[in-house]
Protein backbone atom coordinates (compact mmCIF):
# COMPACT_ATOMS: atom_id res chain seq x y z
CA UNK A 1 0.00 0.00 0.00
CA UNK A 2 1.01 3.62 -0.87
CA UNK A 3 0.74 5.76 2.50
CA UNK A 4 1.33 9.50 2.10
CA UNK A 5 1.68 11.51 5.59
CA UNK A 6 1.07 15.23 5.26
CA UNK A 7 2.35 18.28 8.01
CA UNK A 8 0.02 21.10 5.77
CA UNK A 9 2.57 24.44 6.84
CA UNK A 10 0.72 26.78 9.29
CA UNK A 11 -0.64 29.93 8.35
CA UNK A 12 1.63 31.47 10.11
CA UNK A 13 4.19 30.36 8.58
CA UNK A 14 3.84 32.22 5.34
CA UNK A 15 2.69 35.50 7.09
CA UNK A 16 4.50 38.23 7.03
CA UNK A 17 6.35 37.56 10.30
CA UNK A 18 7.47 34.49 8.86
CA UNK A 19 10.85 33.55 10.24
CA UNK A 20 11.71 30.38 8.82
CA UNK A 21 13.94 29.24 10.82
CA UNK A 22 11.10 29.01 13.72
CA UNK A 23 9.47 26.82 11.10
CA UNK A 24 12.07 23.93 10.59
CA UNK A 25 12.94 23.44 14.20
CA UNK A 26 11.37 20.10 14.42
CA UNK A 27 10.56 17.09 12.31
CA UNK A 28 6.39 15.89 12.62
CA UNK A 29 7.40 13.30 14.93
CA UNK A 30 3.47 12.65 15.46
CA UNK A 31 3.31 11.56 12.04
CA UNK A 32 6.66 9.44 12.26
CA UNK A 33 5.12 7.84 15.50
CA UNK A 34 1.83 6.75 13.08
CA UNK A 35 4.09 5.73 10.39
CA UNK A 36 5.87 2.76 12.87
CA UNK A 37 2.12 1.01 12.96
CA UNK A 38 2.31 0.45 9.02
CA UNK A 39 3.85 -2.62 7.57
CA UNK A 40 7.22 -2.40 6.15
CA UNK A 41 5.91 -3.71 2.95
CA UNK A 42 3.94 -0.31 2.88
CA UNK A 43 5.71 2.52 0.65
CA UNK A 44 5.94 5.49 3.12
CA UNK A 45 5.70 9.15 2.20
CA UNK A 46 5.95 11.55 4.93
CA UNK A 47 6.04 15.28 4.02
CA UNK A 48 6.21 18.60 6.02
CA UNK A 49 4.76 21.79 3.82
CA UNK A 50 7.33 23.79 6.18
CA UNK A 51 10.37 22.73 5.02
CA UNK A 52 10.09 21.32 1.77
CA UNK A 53 7.25 22.25 -1.35
CA UNK A 54 4.44 19.41 -1.41
CA UNK A 55 4.14 16.98 -3.91
CA UNK A 56 0.45 16.70 -5.03
CA UNK A 57 0.90 15.20 -8.12
CA UNK A 58 1.33 11.09 -6.71
CA UNK A 59 -1.72 8.86 -5.97
CA UNK A 60 -1.43 7.03 -2.71
CA UNK A 61 -3.96 4.57 -1.20
CA UNK A 62 -4.16 6.43 1.76
CA UNK A 63 -3.27 9.67 2.92
CA UNK A 64 -2.81 10.72 6.49
CA UNK A 65 -3.14 14.88 7.35
CA UNK A 66 -2.22 16.58 10.65
CA UNK A 67 -4.77 19.41 11.26
CA UNK A 68 -3.96 22.26 13.98
CA UNK A 69 -5.83 25.23 13.79
CA UNK A 70 -4.03 27.71 11.40
CA UNK A 71 -3.31 24.37 8.87
CA UNK A 72 -6.80 23.77 9.30
CA UNK A 73 -8.09 25.29 5.81
CA UNK A 74 -4.90 24.47 3.67
CA UNK A 75 -5.41 20.81 5.15
CA UNK A 76 -8.86 20.21 4.03
CA UNK A 77 -8.26 21.55 0.59
CA UNK A 78 -5.34 19.23 0.02
CA UNK A 79 -7.78 16.44 2.10
CA UNK A 80 -10.13 17.65 -0.92
CA UNK A 81 -7.89 17.01 -3.71
CA UNK A 82 -6.37 12.94 -2.60
CA UNK A 83 -10.07 12.67 -2.35
CA UNK A 84 -10.67 13.79 -6.10
CA UNK A 85 -7.80 11.55 -6.88
CA UNK A 86 -9.33 8.36 -5.45
CA UNK A 87 -7.22 8.53 -2.13
CA UNK A 88 -8.68 7.08 1.14
CA UNK A 89 -8.17 10.61 3.65
CA UNK A 90 -7.90 10.29 7.16
CA UNK A 91 -7.75 13.88 9.15
CA UNK A 92 -6.53 13.74 12.73
CA UNK A 93 -4.98 16.23 15.62
CA UNK A 94 -5.33 18.94 18.39
CA UNK A 95 -8.08 20.28 15.71
CA UNK A 96 -9.71 18.00 14.10
CA UNK A 97 -10.48 16.66 18.44
CA UNK A 98 -11.54 20.42 18.84
CA UNK A 99 -13.93 20.36 16.03
CA UNK A 100 -15.02 16.86 14.82
CA UNK A 101 -18.16 17.87 12.64
CA UNK A 102 -16.13 20.71 10.25
CA UNK A 103 -13.29 18.12 9.81
CA UNK A 104 -15.45 15.17 9.38
CA UNK A 105 -16.84 16.92 6.34
CA UNK A 106 -13.42 16.42 4.03
CA UNK A 107 -12.12 13.41 5.43
CA UNK A 108 -13.03 9.69 5.23
CA UNK A 109 -12.67 8.81 8.79
CA UNK A 110 -11.32 11.28 11.04
CA UNK A 111 -9.61 10.62 14.52
CA UNK A 112 -10.28 12.29 17.84
CA UNK A 113 -7.76 12.00 20.99
CA UNK A 114 -4.28 10.69 20.38
CA UNK A 115 -3.60 7.92 17.62
CA UNK A 116 -1.76 4.95 19.88
CA UNK A 117 -4.83 2.56 20.35
CA UNK A 118 -7.23 4.10 17.51
CA UNK A 119 -4.70 3.72 14.12
CA UNK A 120 -3.85 0.11 15.07
CA UNK A 121 -6.99 -0.37 15.20
CA UNK A 122 -8.24 1.48 11.71
CA UNK A 123 -5.18 -0.24 9.94
CA UNK A 124 -6.76 -3.74 10.25
CA UNK A 125 -10.13 -2.32 9.66
CA UNK A 126 -9.07 -0.64 6.27
CA UNK A 127 -7.51 -4.25 5.56
CA UNK A 128 -10.60 -5.90 6.04
CA UNK A 129 -12.34 -2.83 4.13
CA UNK A 130 -14.51 -1.70 7.09
CA UNK A 131 -12.77 1.32 8.14
CA UNK A 132 -15.37 3.32 10.81
CA UNK A 133 -16.07 7.01 9.91
CA UNK A 134 -14.89 8.03 13.24
CA UNK A 135 -12.22 6.84 16.00
CA UNK A 136 -12.41 7.94 19.60
CA UNK A 137 -9.15 7.14 21.49
CA UNK A 138 -10.09 5.60 24.57
CA UNK A 139 -6.98 3.69 25.85
CA UNK A 140 -4.20 5.74 27.22
CA UNK A 141 -0.70 3.91 27.24
CA UNK A 142 2.81 4.22 25.72
CA UNK A 143 3.40 0.65 26.85
CA UNK A 144 4.46 -1.44 23.72
CA UNK A 145 4.55 1.11 21.10
CA UNK A 146 7.01 0.51 18.33
CA UNK A 147 9.79 2.73 17.60
CA UNK A 148 9.00 5.77 15.91
CA UNK A 149 9.97 5.66 12.18
CA UNK A 150 12.65 7.98 12.33
CA UNK A 151 14.23 7.13 9.37
CA UNK A 152 11.16 8.97 7.20
CA UNK A 153 12.32 12.18 8.68
CA UNK A 154 14.62 14.39 6.47
CA UNK A 155 17.56 15.24 9.41
CA UNK A 156 19.51 17.69 7.41
CA UNK A 157 16.33 20.17 7.18
CA UNK A 158 15.56 20.41 10.62
CA UNK A 159 17.41 22.39 13.35
CA UNK A 160 16.61 20.50 15.82
CA UNK A 161 16.18 16.51 14.35
CA UNK A 162 16.76 14.87 18.08
CA UNK A 163 13.45 15.73 19.13
CA UNK A 164 11.62 13.76 21.48
CA UNK A 165 8.28 12.83 23.67
CA UNK A 166 8.37 10.28 26.58
CA UNK A 167 5.01 11.71 27.99
CA UNK A 168 1.59 12.46 26.83
CA UNK A 169 -0.46 15.41 28.38
CA UNK A 170 0.28 17.08 31.15
CA UNK A 171 -1.65 16.74 35.15
CA UNK A 172 -2.68 20.38 35.05
CA UNK A 173 -5.65 21.71 33.51
CA UNK A 174 -5.21 25.81 32.15
CA UNK A 175 -8.46 27.00 30.63
CA UNK A 176 -6.86 28.14 27.93
CA UNK A 177 -5.09 24.78 26.62
CA UNK A 178 -5.68 21.94 24.34
CA UNK A 179 -5.05 19.95 26.71
CA UNK A 180 -8.09 18.55 28.53
CA UNK A 181 -9.88 18.78 24.80
CA UNK A 182 -7.39 16.20 23.44
CA UNK A 183 -7.65 14.08 26.14
CA UNK A 184 -11.34 14.09 27.02
CA UNK A 185 -12.50 10.33 27.63
CA UNK A 186 -9.32 9.12 28.98
CA UNK A 187 -6.06 9.26 30.82
CA UNK A 188 -4.98 13.26 30.02
CA UNK A 189 -1.47 12.42 31.72
CA UNK A 190 0.61 9.20 30.97
CA UNK A 191 4.28 8.40 30.46
CA UNK A 192 6.70 6.00 28.53
CA UNK A 193 8.15 2.76 30.20
CA UNK A 194 11.63 4.29 31.44
CA UNK A 195 13.53 1.78 29.73
CA UNK A 196 11.42 2.47 26.50
CA UNK A 197 12.28 6.31 26.82
CA UNK A 198 15.96 5.35 27.93
CA UNK A 199 16.45 3.24 24.63
CA UNK A 200 14.50 5.70 22.43
CA UNK A 201 17.03 8.42 23.59
CA UNK A 202 19.89 5.47 22.70
CA UNK A 203 19.12 5.46 19.37
CA UNK A 204 19.23 9.19 18.95
CA UNK A 205 23.11 10.23 17.47
CA UNK A 206 24.62 13.10 18.67
CA UNK A 207 24.47 14.53 21.86
CA UNK A 208 21.46 17.18 21.67
CA UNK A 209 17.62 16.26 22.52
CA UNK A 210 14.71 18.34 22.56
CA UNK A 211 12.11 17.14 24.92
CA UNK A 212 8.70 17.89 23.12
CA UNK A 213 6.85 17.16 26.16
CA UNK A 214 4.28 19.50 27.54
CA UNK A 215 5.27 18.85 31.05
CA UNK A 216 9.26 16.58 31.70
CA UNK A 217 8.95 17.11 35.39
CA UNK A 218 5.29 16.29 35.35
CA UNK A 219 5.36 12.46 36.96
CA UNK A 220 8.62 13.35 39.39
CA UNK A 221 9.00 9.70 40.12
CA UNK A 222 9.24 8.81 35.86
CA UNK A 223 11.46 11.94 35.63
CA UNK A 224 13.62 11.17 38.52
CA UNK A 225 13.92 7.52 37.11
CA UNK A 226 14.75 8.93 33.29
CA UNK A 227 17.26 11.29 34.59
CA UNK A 228 18.87 8.55 36.67
CA UNK A 229 19.52 6.25 33.41
CA UNK A 230 20.63 9.57 31.09
CA UNK A 231 23.22 10.43 33.95
CA UNK A 232 26.60 8.98 31.88
CA UNK A 233 24.96 9.06 28.39
CA UNK A 234 26.92 12.68 28.01
CA UNK A 235 23.48 14.40 26.36
CA UNK A 236 22.63 18.12 26.58
CA UNK A 237 18.88 18.89 26.23
CA UNK A 238 16.31 21.12 26.82
CA UNK A 239 12.70 20.67 27.40
CA UNK A 240 9.64 22.33 29.14
CA UNK A 241 8.07 22.52 32.63
CA UNK A 242 5.73 24.80 35.34
CA UNK A 243 6.94 26.98 37.90
CA UNK A 244 5.81 25.08 41.09
CA UNK A 245 8.12 21.91 39.49
CA UNK A 246 11.42 23.99 39.55
CA UNK A 247 10.81 24.92 42.92
CA UNK A 248 9.73 21.66 44.76
CA UNK A 249 12.18 19.37 45.90
CA UNK A 250 15.64 18.18 44.17
CA UNK A 251 14.41 16.77 40.62
CA UNK A 252 15.26 20.58 38.78
CA UNK A 253 18.90 19.58 39.74
CA UNK A 254 18.75 16.00 38.58
CA UNK A 255 17.71 17.13 35.28
CA UNK A 256 20.67 19.49 35.66
CA UNK A 257 23.21 16.83 35.98
CA UNK A 258 21.38 14.53 33.71
CA UNK A 259 22.30 17.49 31.02
CA UNK A 260 19.20 20.10 31.36
CA UNK A 261 20.86 23.41 30.06
CA UNK A 262 17.62 25.61 29.12
CA UNK A 263 13.53 25.25 29.87
CA UNK A 264 10.63 26.47 28.76
CA UNK A 265 8.76 27.90 31.59
CA UNK A 266 5.31 28.92 31.37
CA UNK A 267 4.99 32.08 33.27
CA UNK A 268 2.26 33.75 31.43
CA UNK A 269 0.89 36.37 33.68
CA UNK A 270 2.35 37.96 36.49
CA UNK A 271 -1.41 38.37 37.81
CA UNK A 272 -3.02 36.38 40.54
CA UNK A 273 -6.37 37.28 39.07
CA UNK A 274 -5.65 36.33 35.58
CA UNK A 275 -4.00 33.05 36.98
CA UNK A 276 -7.17 32.00 38.32
CA UNK A 277 -9.14 33.14 35.22
CA UNK A 278 -6.75 30.62 33.44
CA UNK A 279 -7.01 27.55 36.21
CA UNK A 280 -3.35 28.11 36.46
CA UNK A 281 -3.01 26.92 39.85
CA UNK A 282 0.47 26.15 39.44
CA UNK A 283 1.53 29.27 39.37
CA UNK A 284 -0.40 30.42 42.22
CA UNK A 285 1.72 32.23 45.26
CA UNK A 286 4.86 30.99 43.13
CA UNK A 287 8.00 33.10 43.02
CA UNK A 288 8.82 33.54 40.17
CA UNK A 289 12.41 35.07 40.78
CA UNK A 290 13.74 32.31 42.96
CA UNK A 291 12.43 29.87 40.08
CA UNK A 292 14.85 31.81 37.62
CA UNK A 293 17.38 31.87 40.33
CA UNK A 294 17.22 28.47 40.93
CA UNK A 295 17.55 27.76 37.04
CA UNK A 296 20.47 30.44 36.77
CA UNK A 297 22.44 28.66 39.78
CA UNK A 298 22.26 25.43 37.96
CA UNK A 299 23.24 27.09 34.91
CA UNK A 300 19.99 26.17 32.76
CA UNK A 301 18.93 28.98 30.44
CA UNK A 302 15.42 29.91 30.48
CA UNK A 303 12.68 30.29 27.83
CA UNK A 304 10.04 32.53 29.77
CA UNK A 305 5.99 32.00 28.10
CA UNK A 306 3.53 35.00 28.81
CA UNK A 307 -0.07 35.51 27.32
CA UNK A 308 -1.15 38.98 27.04
CA UNK A 309 -4.65 39.98 26.94
CA UNK A 310 -5.75 37.67 30.10
CA UNK A 311 -8.90 40.37 31.94
CA UNK A 312 -7.44 42.15 34.40
CA UNK A 313 -3.95 43.59 32.25
CA UNK A 314 -3.87 46.81 31.43
CA UNK A 315 -2.18 48.76 29.14
CA UNK A 316 1.43 48.42 31.38
CA UNK A 317 1.70 44.90 31.14
CA UNK A 318 4.16 44.78 28.28
CA UNK A 319 6.28 47.10 29.51
CA UNK A 320 6.14 45.41 32.95
CA UNK A 321 6.23 41.67 31.06
CA UNK A 322 9.68 43.06 29.12
CA UNK A 323 11.70 44.61 32.01
CA UNK A 324 10.94 41.55 34.28
CA UNK A 325 12.44 39.47 31.74
CA UNK A 326 15.42 41.32 31.16
CA UNK A 327 15.66 42.06 34.44
CA UNK A 328 16.08 38.37 35.31
CA UNK A 329 18.30 37.45 32.80
CA UNK A 330 15.88 35.32 30.76
CA UNK A 331 17.05 33.87 27.52
CA UNK A 332 14.33 33.72 25.21
CA UNK A 333 10.94 34.97 25.54
CA UNK A 334 7.85 33.75 23.55
CA UNK A 335 4.72 35.79 24.03
CA UNK A 336 1.41 34.99 22.83
CA UNK A 337 -1.91 37.02 22.40
CA UNK A 338 -4.42 35.24 24.44
CA UNK A 339 -6.13 32.70 22.17
CA UNK A 340 -9.54 30.65 22.51
CA UNK A 341 -9.35 27.91 20.72
CA UNK A 342 -12.39 25.40 20.12
CA UNK A 343 -13.08 23.07 22.76
CA UNK A 344 -10.81 24.83 25.92
CA UNK A 345 -13.08 26.24 28.60
CA UNK A 346 -11.59 29.43 27.73
CA UNK A 347 -13.33 29.42 24.38
CA UNK A 348 -16.90 27.61 25.91
CA UNK A 349 -16.60 30.87 28.45
CA UNK A 350 -15.76 33.39 26.02
CA UNK A 351 -18.82 31.90 23.73
CA UNK A 352 -21.58 32.08 26.38
CA UNK A 353 -20.35 35.20 27.58
CA UNK A 354 -20.72 36.57 23.48
CA UNK A 355 -16.87 37.44 23.32
CA UNK A 356 -15.68 35.71 20.49
CA UNK A 357 -15.43 38.04 17.18
CA UNK A 358 -14.01 36.10 14.60
CA UNK A 359 -13.86 32.53 13.65
CA UNK A 360 -11.65 32.60 10.88
CA UNK A 361 -9.24 29.99 12.31
CA UNK A 362 -6.11 31.88 10.05
CA UNK A 363 -6.36 34.27 12.87
CA UNK A 364 -6.06 31.84 15.98
CA UNK A 365 -1.98 32.32 15.63
CA UNK A 366 -1.97 33.85 19.11
CA UNK A 367 -0.43 37.27 16.93
CA UNK A 368 -4.36 38.13 16.37
CA UNK A 369 -7.01 39.09 19.19
CA UNK A 370 -10.14 37.12 17.99
CA UNK A 371 -12.23 37.85 21.19
CA UNK A 372 -13.68 40.96 23.04
CA UNK A 373 -11.24 42.28 25.36
CA UNK A 374 -11.75 43.56 28.56
CA UNK A 375 -9.41 46.22 30.00
CA UNK A 376 -8.07 47.39 26.85
CA UNK A 377 -8.60 47.07 23.40
CA UNK A 378 -7.90 44.93 20.81
CA UNK A 379 -5.64 47.54 18.76
CA UNK A 380 -3.05 48.62 21.52
CA UNK A 381 -2.87 44.57 22.66
CA UNK A 382 -2.09 43.61 19.02
CA UNK A 383 0.85 46.97 19.19
CA UNK A 384 1.62 46.09 22.47
CA UNK A 385 2.59 42.43 21.69
CA UNK A 386 4.54 43.70 18.58
CA UNK A 387 6.06 46.14 20.75
CA UNK A 388 7.11 43.68 23.34
CA UNK A 389 9.22 41.16 20.65
CA UNK A 390 10.56 44.26 19.43
CA UNK A 391 12.18 45.84 22.78
CA UNK A 392 12.72 42.52 24.26
CA UNK A 393 15.23 41.68 21.11
CA UNK A 394 17.00 45.01 21.24
CA UNK A 395 20.18 44.18 21.58
CA UNK A 396 20.72 46.90 24.14
CA UNK A 397 18.24 44.47 26.02
CA UNK A 398 20.10 41.58 25.07
CA UNK A 399 23.25 42.62 26.58
CA UNK A 400 21.59 44.08 29.43
CA UNK A 401 19.88 40.82 30.06
CA UNK A 402 23.09 38.62 29.72
CA UNK A 403 25.37 40.54 32.26
CA UNK A 404 22.86 40.04 34.56
CA UNK A 405 23.94 36.42 35.48
CA UNK A 406 26.71 35.97 37.84
CA UNK A 407 29.55 33.80 35.63
CA UNK A 408 31.40 35.05 32.15
CA UNK A 409 30.43 31.94 30.31
CA UNK A 410 26.54 32.30 31.47
CA UNK A 411 26.94 35.43 30.26
CA UNK A 412 28.12 34.90 26.60
CA UNK A 413 26.12 31.64 26.57
CA UNK A 414 23.01 33.80 26.99
CA UNK A 415 24.37 36.67 24.15
CA UNK A 416 25.13 33.80 21.81
CA UNK A 417 21.64 32.18 22.31
CA UNK A 418 19.66 34.82 21.83
CA UNK A 419 21.32 37.58 19.78
CA UNK A 420 22.55 34.10 17.16
CA UNK A 421 18.51 33.09 17.24
CA UNK A 422 17.00 36.67 16.73
CA UNK A 423 19.71 38.94 15.05
CA UNK A 424 21.06 36.56 12.54
CA UNK A 425 18.54 35.81 10.18
CA UNK A 426 19.87 35.92 6.94
CA UNK A 427 22.06 33.63 7.91
CA UNK A 428 19.01 30.98 8.63
CA UNK A 429 17.96 31.51 5.90
CA UNK A 430 20.99 30.34 3.93
CA UNK A 431 21.32 27.29 5.84
CA UNK A 432 17.62 26.24 5.36
CA UNK A 433 18.08 26.87 1.51
CA UNK A 434 20.99 25.58 1.42
CA UNK A 435 19.77 22.12 3.26
CA UNK A 436 22.57 22.73 6.34
CA UNK A 437 20.97 23.13 8.85
CA UNK A 438 21.91 20.34 11.15
CA UNK A 439 25.54 21.29 10.60
CA UNK A 440 24.78 24.17 13.31
CA UNK A 441 23.72 21.07 15.81
CA UNK A 442 27.60 21.06 17.21
CA UNK A 443 27.51 25.25 17.58
CA UNK A 444 24.17 24.60 19.43
CA UNK A 445 25.72 21.68 21.47
CA UNK A 446 28.42 23.57 22.34
CA UNK A 447 25.85 26.68 23.10
CA UNK A 448 24.38 24.37 25.51
CA UNK A 449 27.31 23.12 27.58
CA UNK A 450 27.40 22.97 31.16
CA UNK A 451 27.98 25.90 32.93
CA UNK A 452 29.87 25.13 36.40
CA UNK A 453 27.55 25.48 39.45
CA UNK A 454 28.42 27.57 42.35
CA UNK A 455 30.70 26.52 44.67
CA UNK A 456 28.69 25.04 48.05
CA UNK A 457 29.88 28.44 49.87
CA UNK A 458 28.31 30.49 47.59
CA UNK A 459 25.36 27.46 45.97
CA UNK A 460 22.10 29.45 46.19
CA UNK A 461 20.55 26.16 45.84
CA UNK A 462 19.85 24.92 49.50
CA UNK A 463 18.18 28.20 51.06
CA UNK A 464 16.18 27.98 47.63
CA UNK A 465 14.99 24.68 48.26
CA UNK A 466 14.20 25.61 51.78
CA UNK A 467 12.25 28.76 50.92
CA UNK A 468 10.71 27.00 47.60
CA UNK A 469 8.18 25.26 50.35
CA UNK A 470 7.18 28.33 51.58
CA UNK A 471 4.87 30.42 49.62
CA UNK A 472 5.55 33.63 48.12
CA UNK A 473 3.62 36.07 46.65
CA UNK A 474 4.61 38.06 43.58
S1 LIG B 1 0.69 23.61 32.29
FE1 LIG B 1 0.93 23.96 30.07
S2 LIG B 1 0.49 22.00 29.09
FE2 LIG B 1 -0.28 21.89 31.18
S3 LIG B 1 -2.43 22.43 31.03
FE3 LIG B 1 -1.29 24.31 31.51
S4 LIG B 1 -0.81 25.27 29.54
FE4 LIG B 1 -1.43 23.12 29.14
Amino acid sequence: MKVKLILPALTEAESPFWRPIKYSLFPPLGLATLAAYLSPEDTIDLQDQHIETLNLEDNPDLVIIQVYITNAYRAYSIAQHYKKRGAYVILGGLHVTSLPHESAQFADTIFIGPGEDTFPQFLKDFKNKCPEKVYTSRIRTLEGIPPIRRDLIKRNMYLVPNSIVVTRGCPHHCTFCYKDAFFEGGKSFYTQVVDDALAEIERLPGRHLYFLDDHLLGNARFAYQLFDGMKGMNRVFQGAATVDSILRGNLIEKAAEAGLRSLFVGFETFSPENLKQSNKKQNLQKDYVLAVNRLHSLGIMINGSFVFGLDSDDRGVFERTVEWGVKNAITTSTYHILTPYPGTQLYTEMQQQGRIVCSDWNMYDTRHVVYKTMSITAEELENGYHWAYKEFYKWNNIVRSSINHDSLKHQLKHFFYTGGWKKFEAVWNFLIKTKNLHNMLPILESVLSKVRQKSPQTNKTEPLQQRALIDHKF
